[in-house]
C-alpha cells in the first residue's frame, strides 16, 4: 500500500492556504454585499439527490460519481456539486415558509468530488464556491447573481475574462428544440464521437457540450436554441441581455453552452478565462426554475453559480495576480540560555494576550540563527532574552528592519507592549 495521498487530491500547505482563505473571504464579503448568508449542507448525500436531479445521463452521474454502499445498506454518495445538495435542504428545512424573507440567497464553499481524470485544473476532489437565489423569478435577479460574480472576478484582480451567455428557454422550448437537434444530428452520427452517439441517444443536447474535436465540428452548424423560444423564454432572455447591457456588462451570446447538469432553463452562463493560451471555465451557473418542486418542495424559481477555487488560484497564478497575503510577524523573541526558558515561553504569552503575533525560540540555537528565524518570519520586533536580561529586569527591544533599539523593562513588556511596541516600529 501506498501512503500518498489518493490520486486527484491535494494538500493544501500554508504557503496556499493562505490564499485559499483569502479567496473565501473575499467571496465572503462581496456576496454579502448583495444579502446572501452562508448554508453548510453535508459533504454526502442518498445517491438520489444527485442522480436524477443532475440527470442520470450527465457525466456527473454516470462516470464521476463517489458512491458507495454504508454500513447500513444505504445508498451514498459524495458530493460532486453544490445545487441539488443546497435545493434538497431548502425544502427539508421549509425554507419556502412565508416568513423566511424571499428571495432566499445562500452561498456554500466546501469540497466536490468527481471521478474524474486529473489534469491541470481537473481534480477528484476540489473546491467549490457557490450561491443558490430562490423565489425570484426576475431576470434582474440572473443579472443580478451573473454581476456579483463578475465584481468578485474583476475586484480580485482577474483579467481576460468573458461572460458566455445563453437560454435553455422553457421545457417547452427546450423539447422543441431537442427535436431539432435530433433531426439534424442524426445524419451525421457517424461522425461523432462514441460518447456523443450515445449522448444523441440519451440526452442530445449534451453532444453541444462535448469536448471532442469531432463533435465540435457536427455541432458548428447546428440550428440555434434560439429559433426555438416561445414568447415567455425571448422575453425573459432579452431582459436578462437589457439589463446586461444597463450595467455595462458585456457578453457574448454561446448558443452551443448547454452545461453540464441537466437541471437548467431559462438563463444559462460561464465565465471563462484565458490562462497560458488555453481557455478555462472558472464559474458556471443559471437557472433552475423546476428543481425545488423536484424535491417535493412549492414550485419556486431558483438561479445560482459555482465557480471552482482550485481554477480561480491557477487563473490568478497563470495571470501573474499576487494576493495581498504575505504574512508577518510582530515579535520574535531570541532566547538566550536554557535558564530563561520559561520566562520566555511567559513573555510571549503575555504578547500574545495583549494581541500580538509573537514567535520566540524553542531549540535552544545559536543566536545568529536564531535572528535569521527572525528575518525569515518577516519580524517586525526583535526581544532578545538572556540571564543578564532577566537579572536586571530589561530587554533590548529592537526595530527588525532600521536596527534602531530601545531598553524596555519586562514589567512594560508583560502588562503594556503596545507603546513601546508603537515607539520602536514608528
Ligand atoms: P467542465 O466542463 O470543465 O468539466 P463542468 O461543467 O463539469 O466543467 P460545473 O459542474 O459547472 O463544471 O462546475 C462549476 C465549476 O467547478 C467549473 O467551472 C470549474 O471551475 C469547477 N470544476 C468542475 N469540475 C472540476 C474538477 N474536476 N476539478 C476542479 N474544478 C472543477
Ligand atoms: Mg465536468
Amino acid at each position: 500500500m501506498k501512503l500518498q495521498k489518493p490520486k486527484g487530491t491535494q494538500d493544501i500547505l500554508p504557503r496556499e492556504s493562505v490564499k485559499w482563505q483569502y479567496v473565501e473571504e473575499f467571496a465572503r464579503t462581496t456576496f454579502g454585499k448583495y444579502n446572501y448568508q452562508e448554508i453548510r449542507t453535508p459533504m454526502f448525500e442518498h445517491y438520489e439527490v444527485i442522480s436524477r436531479s443532475v440527470g442520470d445521463t450527465t457525466d456527473i452521474v454516470s462516470k464521476e460519481m463517489y458512491d458507495f454502499y454504508d454500513k447500513g445498506d444505504r445508498h451514498i454518495t459524495l458530493r460532486p456539486e453544490g445545487t441539488a445538495p443546497v435545493v434538497r435542504s431548502y425544502v427539508e428545512n421549509k425554507l419556502f415558509a412565508p416568513e423566511v424573507q424571499k428571495p432566499v440567497k445562500l452561498y456554500y464553499m466546501g469540497a466536490m468530488f468527481r471521478y474524474e481524470r486529473p489534469q491541470a485544473g481537473r481534480l477528484r476532489e476540489f473546491h467549490q464556491i457557490g450561491v443558490e437565489c430562490f423565489g425570484s423569478s426576475n431576470p434582474a435577479t440572473d443579472v443580478e447573481t451573473i454581476a456579483m460574480a463578475a465584481q468578485f472576478f474583476r475586484e480580485i484582480g482577474i483579467q481576460n475574462i468573458t461572460l458566455h451567455l445563453n437560454t435553455l428557454g422553457s421545457p417547452a422550448s427546450r423539447a422543441a428544440y431537442r427535436e431539432a437537434l435530433i433531426a439534424y444530428l442524426t445524419p451525421l452520427k457517424e461522425t461523432l464521437s462514441k460518447d456523443s452517439q450515445r449522448r444523441l441517444e440519451e440526452n442530445p443536447l449534451r453532444v453541444l457540450d462535448s469536448k471532442e474535436k469531432e463533435d465540435k465540428l457536427a455541432v458548428a452548424n447546428a440550428p440555434s436554441i434560439l429559433d426555438y423560444l416561445d414568447e415567455e423564454s425571448r422575453e425573459h432572455f432579452d431582459s436578462v441581455q437589457k439589463m446586461l447591457a444597463t450595467l455595462g456588462i458585456d457578453y457574448v451570446i454561446d448558443t452551443n453552452m448547454v452545461r453540464g447538469l441537466d437541471y437548467y432553463n431559462h438563463t444559462i452562463f460561464e465565465f471563462i478565462t484565458e490562462v497560458s493560451g488555453s481557455e478555462l471555465t472558472i464559474c458556471a451557473g443559471g437557472r433552475y426554475d423546476g428543481l425545488v418542486e423536484y424535491f417535493d418542495g412549492p414550485a419556486t424559481p431558483g438561479f445560482g453559480f459555482g465557480m471552482g477555487i482550485e481554477r480561480l488560484l491557477l487563473v490568478l497564478e497563470g495571470q501573474g495576480v499576487t494576493l495581498p497575503v504575505a504574512e508577518e510577524l510582530d515579535v520574535y523573541v531570541a532566547v538566550l540560555g536554557e535558564q530563561v526558558n520559561g520566562e520566555a515561553l511567559a513573555i510571549v504569552q503575555a504578547l500574545r494576550n495583549q494581541g500580538f503575533k509573537a514567535e520566540r525560540d524553542y531549540l535552544g540555537r545559536k543566536l545568529k540563527a536564531q535572528f535569521k528565524s527572525a528575518d525569515q518570519l518577516r519580524a517586525t520586533a526583535l526581544i532578545t532574552l538572556g540571564e543578564s536580561e532577566l537579572e536586571q529586569g530589561r530587554v533590548t527591544l529592537k526595530n527588525n528592519q532600521t536596527r534602531e533599539e530601545i531598553q524596555v523593562s519586562l514589567e512594560q513588556i508583560l502588562t503594556d507592549f503596545a507603546p513601546v511596541f508603537e515607539k520602536v516600529t514608528k
